[in-house]
């Protein structure tokens, strides 16, 4: 059970307070992609995420985008960021977090893994012996608030609805 609990919960990336990694001797952050970052089905970050991972960066942190998915959907996505990345990652197998803190030139001590998946990024990263953050899926918050927003148009809808056939 220990090894799927994350040592930090946050909203999502924007969440994170960056003083207390600091704080923490955090220095490489290995994140995830897909959920973490942006839904899984959209190409490219967007300018907000942008600007969250440039900040990273002057804050001193080294990055490492760390995904199971494809070199495709890696390559495109990194286009417009140029971070170091690793594709296929077969997380949560220690291979690429192993690569991904060579690349970063740190170590167990110092490197933190964000990621949304329990069985993926924070079993891997706690296998590790990594600090692991998890966020809560892009993907799903979207889906909650879809479903949120339907029920408020059906009720809206029945409230409207009857009114007119009356008239
Ligand atoms: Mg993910």
């Amino acid at each position: 059970m220990k090894l799927l609990t994350p040592d930090l919960f946050v909203e999502s990336v924007f969440h994170l307070n960056l003083e207390q990694l600091k704080k923490r001797n955090i220095k490489g952050l290995i994140i995830d992609i897909d959920n973490t970052l942006v839904a899984w089905d959209i190409k490219y970050a967007s300018e907000e995420t942008k600007q969250w991972l440039l900040s990273l960066q002057k804050e001193g942190f080294q990055v490492c985008l760390v995904s199971n998915n494809t070199e495709d959907r890696v390559v495109k996505f990194n286009e417009a960021l140029n971070l170091q990345a690793i594709h296929r990652a077969v997380k949560p197998r220690r291979g690429a977090f192993k690569r991904a803190m060579e690349m970063m030139k740190t170590n167990v001590n110092n490197t933190a893994v964000i990621g949304d998946q329990i069985f993926t990024d924070v079993l891997g990263g706690n296998r590790m012996g990594l600090y692991t953050i998890l966020v809560i899926p892009i993907e799903s918050k979207e889906f909650w608030w879809t479903e949120f927003v339907r029920k408020i148009e059906k009720h809206v809808l029945k409230a409207v609805v009857p009114e007119r056939q009356g008239d």
